[in-house]
């Protein structure tokens, strides 16, 4: 039977999402990019016609898109009647852009294949970023120290202890967080952020000028994602945090710990401090973005994890990515047992998994809701 929120495949989490985004009170329009014949249109459902405009998006890490498309079916479901009842949709609008990297998902990848330049480009290390230069750049030479182990020949055992080696030899000096804050060196590396602006960064960026109409007051950005490491079947939880990439002491930090402080934990950045860790991520993108329009603009990202962090979750992940490189470079496909550990890493197929995915998402768009409510 097929389950009422989680799909399989991109066009089953469209087809279910579309069903509902075209019921009586949402408007959907769908946006397709630049015609290229290999994008995956996208679907923005709106409810609500409020300036003040709360944005949740997913997918934009093709298989965590899965988790997001599941969370948006259910707010369409459920909290669409709610969000009318609280009698908020002269205030705000709500807007679920829906799976960003459509390829990525039917691929359990993160990124999206670059028919053009070659190579697995993170779409959330490609925003904003300026291509017409490529050797202005941002470098990361931390990552490189990485690279080789990272994409060796998969290995469960002695691979997974050489990278638990490593985390440990580099977790002070800033090596090891450095490898996820994006690269532009090596197109087949992790967190690649690409040679040219990708068509499906193109679309998001549409879809939010869409959105923010000239009377627009506010944003709240947030993007669903999943994958803190593989499932552990014994601990049989998702973890769920909403990441601040900013300080604590930022006002985007202050928002989402007002609004989500007393059931979603609300994760902050102090190296945040001086500026944006990562490269080309959608959040600060946004940000700088809409800045002239002198409005609050709040941005986040809801982390579903899947057991086991903070220590094998990141060392899994990694080496799950690289292993999936390597069987593309050597084979030209991704290998059954690389396959099925990207998918427990980011769409774990527990029960459990999938259960408590669902309450986190539902408690996020309840808590909301009541603050919107407190707030119209
Ligand atoms: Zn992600």
């Amino acid at each position: 039977m097929k389950d009422k929120f989680f799909s399989e495949n991109w066009a089953e989490a469209t087809a279910k999402f579309d069903k509902l985004a075209t019921q009586d009170f949402c408007r959907r329009k769908w946006f397709d990019g630049d015609g290229m014949r290999d994008t995956y249109s996208v679907p923005l459902c709106q409810v609500g016609y409020g300036p003040h405009k709360i944005v949740i998006n997913s997918g934009i890490h093709g298989i965590e898109g899965y988790f997001g498309s599941a969370a948006q079916i259910l707010f369409l479901d459920k909290f669409v009647d709610m969000f009318l009842g609280a009698k908020l949709s002269s205030k705000y609008t709500i807007n679920l852009i829906h799976v960003i990297n459509g390829w990525g998902m039917d691929h359990r990848m993160r990124e999206v294949m670059d028919g053009e330049h070659g190579g697995l480009v993170d779409l959330n290390r490609n925003f904003g970023v300026d291509f017409s230069r490529p050797n202005t750049l941002p470098q990361n030479p931390e990552y490189m120290l990485a690279h080789d182990l990272l994409l060796s020949k998969p290995d469960a055992i002695h691979k997974k202890n050489a990278i638990k080696e490593f985390r440990k030899k580099h977790l002070s000096d800033g090596v090891w967080a450095a490898i996820s804050n994006g690269q532009y060196h090596e197109p087949y590396g992790l967190f690649y952020g690409g040679a040219r602006e990708m068509s499906e960064n193109k679309i998001a960026l549409q879809i939010y000028d869409y959105i923010m109409t000239p009377d627009a007051q506010s944003l709240v950005s947030i993007g669903l994602h999943t994958g803190l490491g593989r499932f552990n079947r014994k601990t049989g939880n998702a973890t769920s945090e909403i990441l601040v990439s900013h300080p604590v002491a930022h006002a985007s930090s202050q928002y989402f710990k007002n609004v989500f402080g007393s059931s979603v934990p609300v994760v902050c950045d102090e190296r945040a401090v001086h500026g944006p860790v990562l490269q080309g991520d959608l959040v600060d993108c946004l940000e700088s973005r809409y800045k002239s329009r002198d409005i609050p603009i709040f941005t986040a990202d809801l982390e579903i994890g899947t057991g086991e962090y903070p220590i094998m979750s990141p060392i899994y992940k990694r080496m799950d990515m690289g292993d999936a490189r390597y069987d593309l470079l050597h084979f030209g496909k991704i290998s059954p047992q690389t396959f099925k550990n990207l998918t427990e890493s980011w769409y774990p197929s527990h029960p459990a998994w999938r259960k408590s995915a669902m309450a986190s998402a539902d408690l996020l768009f309840k808590t909301l809701i009541e603050y919107m409510a407190n707030n119209r």
